[in-house]
């Protein structure tokens, strides 16, 4: 099991790749086939690969939108 929860605030992505491409483990994707509340495709963690997060917070730094939040399991906003 993983130790972090990594969440979007979906409808206020504007699928910009930003986190995709600065995920050093490359574990963000954009959702190519639904769209949010503005009509854009939002970035996703991929199925399955939450537990691969190590926590950096390089998404969430990197978000102009301010989209994503990291969570430690133990459930604090890192
Ligand atoms: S915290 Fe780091 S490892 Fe986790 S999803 Fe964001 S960029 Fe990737
Ligand atoms: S950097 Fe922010 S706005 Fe851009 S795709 Fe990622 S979550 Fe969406």
């Amino acid at each position: 099991m993983g130790k972090y929860l990594v969440k979007f605030n979906r409808d206020k992505c504007k699928g910009c790749e930003l986190c995709v491409s600065f995920c050093p483990k490359k574990i963000l994707e954009i959702d190519k086939v639904d769209m949010n509340a503005k009509g854009y495709h939002p970035a996703n963690v991929k199925p399955g690969q939450m537990d691969e997060c190590i926590g950096c917070l390089s998404c969430a730094l990197m978000c102009p939108d301010n989209v994503i939040s990291v969570y430690e399991l133990s459930g604090d906003e890192k």
